[in-house]
């Protein structure tokens, strides 16, 4: 049977952008389609906004830091409305780039929302289209807890598009985007509370790493509760919040904002159309070649829930573009070994295990640790310390995790990750040159480890 096209991607983010664009390349007759804006999250409400957002909130600490350095600053002034519009106009720029991109790669935008009516048919804006094969890059959407008064409380979706700087904001949630929005908010000046359902936030990341960060938050004055949850909002006359929480306290605020987690994005796609099958979580299962329970359907990024970073589905949509019409060039999505970071104020950098994972894992570890105040800091007021920890197998030698809290941990890390991705040992790392003097140079020179 001719199909009109030999791929059919619905969602263009970064997962089915990457996967049309490669297709088309290797010579496939690719449709995309979007519903809602080009780029997907990461360019629209995800990792560049965001980004941009905390170079603002950054300038805070320089004002205050520059002083020491001999410069008088009148008081600094800041305009929320300012840094959106710029946004904005940035982020514009970016979807027309996403636009040529897809166009000039001879791939067809279809801009409406792509809804499934049969296992090799997809219907768009009234018009049905058939194709060999259909690949879902849907995405995913935040989840609120449908707590009494949920309605009053916002996503990360409204927070880039607020027209002004609320007053105090209470963040709920202890994962990426809470912690990032909260140093957000708190640096940009808005009295700034974090309400986190455990002991700890940042589950997952190593011990040592979630301990700094809430330490260097508190100093900075950012409002941390633990063990802390929500169970009503309340709107007051004068649109201020009153928020109960379970243990009976009270609190007001002009903003509440959740970032609990992130459902995968199937409204309205017609899988009951065909035999995909979701994961024990709502995700879209699939093989280890992004084949759902469909043969003819396909998934890959957020929707299917594996790791919900940007790098990822770029490199799941290359697999699945290969698999699919280059097979010869296919190479498996390596999962170990990804590096990621926070960016919250400071930034956390991490590839590899954390120390918990490696013991749990059966390694033997030697632990090596360095705090330092940054050279940066020492002619200013700011008590603010660094932190880099390595965690080695103590019988091969081999680097298994590097971790940082601190100024610029997030390009640090990407460097530490090609060495780890090479299997490089401790010996490696201490016969290194560092760079003097940087920061970075701290991880070729610990010598002493901390734990073993
Ligand atoms: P998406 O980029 O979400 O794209 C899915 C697209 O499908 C969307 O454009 C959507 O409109 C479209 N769509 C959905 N349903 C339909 C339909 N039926 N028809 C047509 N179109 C449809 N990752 C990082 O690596 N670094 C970061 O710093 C980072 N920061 C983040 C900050 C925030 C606030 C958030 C929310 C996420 C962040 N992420 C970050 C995660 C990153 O954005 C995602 O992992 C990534 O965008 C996933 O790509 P994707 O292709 O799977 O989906
Ligand atoms: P995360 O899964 O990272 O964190 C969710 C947080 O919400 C956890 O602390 C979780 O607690 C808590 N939580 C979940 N459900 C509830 C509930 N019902 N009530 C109270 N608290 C709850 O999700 P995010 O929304 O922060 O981000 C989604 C994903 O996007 C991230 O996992 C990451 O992959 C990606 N991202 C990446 C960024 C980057 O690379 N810099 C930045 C932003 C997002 P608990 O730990 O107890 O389960």
């Amino acid at each position: 049977m001719a199909y009109d096209f030999d791929l059919y991607v619905i969602g263009a983010g970064s997962g089915g952008v990457r996967a049309a664009r490669f297709a088309a390349g290797f010579g496939a007759k690719v449709a995309v389609a979007e519903s809602r804006y080009l780029g997907g999250t990461c360019v629209n409400v995800g990792c560049v906004p965001k980004k941009l957002l905390v170079y603002g909130a950054h300038f805070a600490e320089d004002f205050e830091q520059a002083s020491g350095f001999g410069w008088g600053l009148d008081e600094a002034q800041f305009d929320w409305p300012t840094l959106i519009a710029n946004k904005d106009r940035e982020i514009n720029r970016l979807n027309g780039i996403y636009r040529n991109l897809l166009v000039n790669s001879g791939v067809t935008l279809h801009e409406g929302h792509a809804k499934i009516v049969d296992p090799h048919q997809v219907e768009i804006n009234g018009e049905r289209f058939t194709a060999r094969s259909i690949l879902i890059a849907t995405g995913g959407w935040p989840q609120i807890p449908e707590i009494p008064g949920h309605e009053h409380a916002i996503s990360s979706n409204q927070a880039f598009f607020l027209k002004e700087l609320p007053k105090r904001v209470l963040v709920v949630g202890g994962g990426y985007i809470a912690v990032e929005f909260a140093g957000i908010f708190h640096g940009l000046g808005a009295k700034t509370t974090l309400l986190y359902r455990g002991e700890l936030f940042l589950r997952g990341f190593d011990g040592s790493v979630r301990k700094h960060l809430q330490e260097e938050l508190t100093k900075r004055g950012m409002d941390l509760q633990f063990n802390a949850d929500i169970e009503r909002i309340d709107k007051l006359a004068d649109g201020s919040l009153k928020v109960t929480l379970k243990d009976g306290r009270q609190l007001e605020a002009d903003c509440v904002f959740y970032a609990t987690g992130r459902r995968p994005m199937l409204d309205n796609l017609g899988l009951e159309n065909t035999g995909v099958k979701l994961d024990r979580k709502g995700f879209v299962e699939v093989d280890e070649l992004y084949q759902t329970s469909e043969p003819s359907i396909l998934a890959l990024g957020d929707v299917i829930g594996r790791v919900q970073l940007t790098p990822v589905a770029l490199a799941e949509g290359m697999a699945v573009a290969r698999r699919l019409f280059k097979p010869e060039q296919y190479r498996p999505v390596d999962y170990k070994m990804i590096p990621t970071a926070v960016f919250s104020l400071p930034n956390i950098g991490t590839v590899g295990l954390t120390e918990e994972e490696a013991r749990e894992a059966g390694h033997e570890v030697q632990i090596f640790e360095s705090r330092f105040r940054p050279m940066k800091l020492t002619l200013t007021e700011c008590q603010e310390r660094t932190l880099m920890k390595l965690v080695v197998d103590a019988n091969t030698d081999k680097v298994l995790g590097c971790h940082m809290v601190g100024p610029e941990a997030g390009e640090i890390v990407q460097g530490l990750a090609i060495a780890l991705k090479a299997g490089a040992t401790k010996r490696d790392f201490d016969e290194t040159i560092g760079v003097h003097p940087t920061a970075a140079e701290e991880f070729v020179t610990m010598r002493t480890p901390v734990a073993g």
